[in-house]
């Protein structure tokens, strides 16, 4: 028996875990493996223009690169206007996606930064 949210593990017969108070599971918690794999994400391009998203995904789908796109939920959730989204790509796909997406003029452009005066 393993508790859903710690993820420690009881003797059969025990019902809810001693820390959690949470009823007890018969499987292992799977620790999410998918968040793992995920990691070292690298971002190939920064947009927030929806449909040169669009375009982006499905070039990296076509190329059966699996796209990560960071930003669109704190789209929705933030109230301070559109924020633009980061396609990720795996580490192992960072090369091939950015030649790809080279190939179309969808360089990585990166976050915008505001230009600084270094005159001090
Ligand atoms: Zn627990």
């Amino acid at each position: 028996m393993y508790c859903p949210r710690c993820g420690a593990e009881y003797h059969e017969g025990i019902e809810s875990c001693a820390d959690c108070r949470v009823a007890l599971v018969e499987k292992r918690p799977t620790p999410a493996h998918d968040e793992a794999e995920w990691v070292d994400l690298i971002t190939v391009l920064t947009t927030d223009e929806e449909s040169q998203l669009k375009v982006v995904r499905s070039l990296l789908e076509a190329e059966g690169i699996p796209c990560y796109v960071q930003g669109e939920v704190a789209e929705e959730t933030l109230p301070v206007g559109r924020l633009g989204v980061q396609v990720q790509v795996r580490p192992q796909d960072a090369e091939s996606a950015r030649e790809l997406l080279a190939a179309k003029d969808l360089l990585f452009t990166g976050p915008d930064e505001p230009v600084e005066d270094d005159e001090a």
